[in-house]
This record gives C-alpha cells, sequence and structure tokens, in this order.
C-alpha cells in the first residue's frame, strides 16, 4: 500500500513548539506504513498520555487562566500519570470562553494564522483561533488512511458554510493537503454558488466526493431534479461526507439510496475540529484518537462514566498549539464504546446522540431527535424535511408527503399511528406541503 503524503509542507522559520516532538511519533508510522487506526490500544493510550502531558505544561507556561484553573484543583505540577488522571483536570464549559478571544490563547496574538468562529446561534460566537502549523502541520500529523480513501484522483465539492466557520475550510485542508485532492469550494447557496450552479459545477468538474450536511445533501438531491441534472448519469458520486447536523441512520440510508453512493458521517466542532469518523460498517464513529481524547461525563455530577453509558461528550484536544481545549464540554451527547468492530480499527467507537438541549422529553421518557427522525423516517411516504415541536408536553409532528398516493388526512393517519407505536405516546400531526428549506442549519426541532 502506498500512503498518500502531504502536497504541501509547510516551513516556518524559527517555529518550534511543544508538538515537535510528535512528528518523529507519526513520522514512524509513516515509515512503517502504519497509521495510528489499528495500533495496538496502549500504544494508543502511550501516545494520548504523553500528548495531554505535553499539551499541560505548555498551557502552564503559557496561559494564566488554564494554569489558574489547575492550580485550584490541586495541581502543583502540570503533570499526569496515568490517562484516568484525565478526571482530575478542571472541565472547560462553553460559557468560559463565549465571546473572549484571548482566555485560553496559548500563543502571541501576531502568531494566529486563522480565526473561526461558531454560528454563535445562542448568544456571542466562540472564537476559535489556529496557528499556521496548527492547521498545516500539526493537524495533518495522524492519517486516517482507513478511514479516508480520498486520493489525488478525486475532485471533492465542499459544500459547507466558509465563512469564518470551521467546515468548509476545513475538509477544504483536509482534501488538498492531505490527499492532494482538487476542491470545489461551493458553500452552502452563497452569492457565488447558488445551488443551480453548485450542480452545474459538480456535473461540468465530474465530483467524484461531496462533503455537506444531510439537509443540503438531500436539497441538492431534491433541486437536481428540477434542474433536470440526472443523479447516477449526469453526476457519478462515490461518496458523500455529512457533518454539521447530524441525523439518524435511516436518513443516512435513504441519501445512500438517492444518490446511489456511499454516505458516511463525520462529526466534529469548530472548537475542536475532528471529533470523530464513521467506518464503512457504520456503527458509530471511530474516535479520532490521533486528534482527540473524548470522554463521556454525568453532565449534572461531572463525573466520568464508563463505555456504555450516556452522557455529555468531553474532547480534549491532543495537537493544538494556539488553542488547546482541555476538557471541553461539548454539548453534545452520546456514549463510548471499545472497538470490536469488523473493519479492524482499534479506535474507541462513539455513538452520537444529538445535541443536550435537542433531547426531547415525552411524558417520563427522553428520546434523541436522531431516534424521532428515525421513526418518521421509516414510513417510505414522508419526506426529508419535518419539524417536531414540543407543546406543553404533546409532540406536534409537521411532515411532508414524498411520492405517495396517500392522501394528506391518509398520510397523517398512519404517520400518527406508527410513531403511536415506536414511542408509546400520541403525537398530533400536520402534513404541509412546503416546510422551508434551509440553507443554514436544519431546523427541525423547535422548542
Ligand atoms: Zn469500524
Amino acid at each position: 500500500m502506498k500512503l498518500q503524503t502531504h502536497k504541501m509542507t509547510v516551513t516556518m522559520d524559527d517555529h518550534s513548539s511543544h508538538l515537535e516532538q510528535f512528528k518523529a511519533f507519526f513520522k514512524q508510522l509513516d515509515d512503517d506504513n502504519k497509521t495510528i487506526e489499528k495500533l495496538p490500544r496502549q500504544m494508543i493510550e502511550d501516545y494520548q498520555l504523553k500528548a495531554i502531558n505535553a499539551a499541560l505544561a505548555h498551557i502552564w507556561n503559557r496561559n494564566a487562566y488554564y494554569r489558574s484553573r489547575l492550580e485550584e484543583y490541586g495541581f502543583q505540577e502540570p503533570k499526569l500519570n496515568t490517562l484516568e488522571q484525565l478526571a482530575d483536570v478542571p472541565l472547560l464549559s462553553k460559557n468560559v470562553i463565549r465571546g473572549d478571544k484571548q482566555k485560553i490563547l496559548c500563543v502571541e496574538p501576531k502568531e494566529i494564522g486563522q480565526v473561526h468562529l461558531t454560528s454563535g446561534t445562542s448568544g456571542k460566537p466562540i472564537y476559535t483561533s489556529y496557528s499556521l502549523a496548527d492547521q498545516y502541520v500539526y493537524d495533518l500529523l495522524p492519517k486516517y488512511l482507513e478511514l479516508f480513501k480520498e486520493t489525488d484522483a478525486d475532485v471533492a465539492a465542499v459544500a459547507l458554510p466558509y465563512e469564518f466557520a470551521l467546515p468548509g475550510l476545513g475538509f477544504q485542508r483536509l482534501f488538498q493537503f492531505a490527499f492532494g485532492t482538487a476542491v470545489l469550494s461551493l458553500g452552502k447557496g452563497g452569492y457565488m454558488a447558488p445551488v443551480d450552479k453548485s450542480l452545474e459545477l459538480m456535473k461540468e468538474f465530474e465530483a467524484t466526493v461531496l462533503a455537506t450536511t444531510p439537509s443540503y445533501a438531500a436539497l441538492l438531491a431534491e433541486e437536481s431534479e428540477k434542474y433536470g441534472i440526472r443523479i447516477g448519469e449526469d453526476m457519478k458520486l462515490k461518496k458523500i461526507w455529512l457533518t454539521g447536523e447530524g441525523c439518524s441512520h435511516t436518513f443516512r440510508q435513504r441519501l445512500e439510496e438517492w444518490w446511489g453512493c456511499e454516505v458516511s458521517f463525520f462529526y466534529g466542532s469548530t472548537e475542536c475540529g475532528v471529533v470523530g469518523v464513521e467506518c464503512s460498517k457504520h456503527k458509530g464513529y471511530h474516535v479520532a484518537e490521533g486528534h482527540v481524547k473524548v470522554e463521556i461525563i454525568d453532565p449534572v455530577t461531572e463525573q466520568v462514566l464508563p463505555y456504555g453509558k450516556t452522557g455529555e461528550i468531553v474532547v480534549t484536544t491532543l495537537l493544538r498549539e494556539a488553542m488547546p481545549m482541555l476538557r471541553y464540554r461539548s454539548g453534545d451527547i452520546g456514549y463510548l464504546q471499545k472497538s470490536e468492530c469488523e473493519c479492524g480499527l482499534t479506535m474507541d467507537i462513539l455513538h452520537l446522540r444529538g445535541r443536550m438541549e435537542n433531547i426531547i422529553r415525552l411524558g417520563d421518557q427522553e428520546f434523541s431527535p436522531f431516534l424521532l427522525e428515525h421513526f418518521l423516517m421509516e414510513i417510505p411516504d414522508v419526506g426529508m424535511w419535518y419539524t417536531f415541536k414540543l407543546d406543553q408536553g404533546a409532540l406536534k409532528i409537521a411532515a411532508e408527503p414524498f411520492r405517495t398516493a396517500l392522501s394528506d388526512e391518509e398520510l397523517a393517519e398512519k404517520v400518527r399511528s406508527h410513531m403511536a407505536s415506536r414511542i408509546g405516546v400520541d403525537c398530533e400531526v400536520e402534513i404541509n406541503r412546503a416546510i422551508p428549506r434551509t440553507f443554514g442549519k436544519a431546523t427541525r426541532i423547535i422548542s
């Protein structure tokens, strides 16, 4: 097997950081024709402990806030003896860094190469600063060649937000600099590449890969019919990467049927970068353990939970110079599992259950929005646009019909009885033929 090589090497005069030592580790893996994906657990964990200790020493010397927090928690030196001791490191919550550019910055401001912002749907945005070395050197050190099959023979259409957000630029860098893939920077329905032009460009340049959100993948497929572009003939994709929103497996499978290619999930965030990537078995995300250490905590007691227990996903970045995230509370819900995946990867598996605030409470039960979506998508007469609204404890569903002979009344009844049998409570169903499409994040849970 020939390992892909990075197409670009950034040379930065006099540049050095606490991350230099890991170049040798990953170089050795390259030389041995290996990636971190299949290493024995002990080797992965030894690497992670070393990387966390390097990060702790870095922030101890470079950042007053992080240091004072560690000291408050009884640290006299920035060092862990075991990976389990990470539980002693204070958690970092969004509120602490929201709207604050400097608080956890660990380099001089002039060393910042790129600033990313979260979409800031709730209040001020979170600014995440990266050094050039973060993005073009360290971020590319761990390779996941089992998970990514893109090469320089591919053309990747990136239909993700580009303005300040990480997803568009992040995928662009990954494709270009890790795999040498040509990139069409489509964005999501912006001035330069509205939907019709995006589809035309994908056809014209014979795109083979698409990276986008679940809702935009559905929108592009839908619109292609309108513009007479035939999927599978005018446009032949071999892979779609979904990110940004998360969705159910049934929704994913529908996209696979529609687009006629494999569709896989990629889980990451603007603050932490890549966190998990789905393998071809589609049984959860393999944690990108070269880049991050993931823990699951009880959101109330903040105690670390064992494998199999659902709680809040906490992420520690391993290869960051400018703004390392230490035990960052993601606000996402999920659980970890030891990898016994048939694909042979040894990296832990993360099962994602959605945003904490989107968990829907019905009676004394809690439902992940992905699970409710899965139940809804089991009905083939329902389209891919819908909303769930919780109104005084009752669930109201608005759904669109899809290539069905049923009348609206018949379909509403079908949805009502199917959902009642799946979730055990009655809900109200409205058939709506014009659920608004969105170029931003799809709002499917209305509170
Ligand atoms: Zn796997």
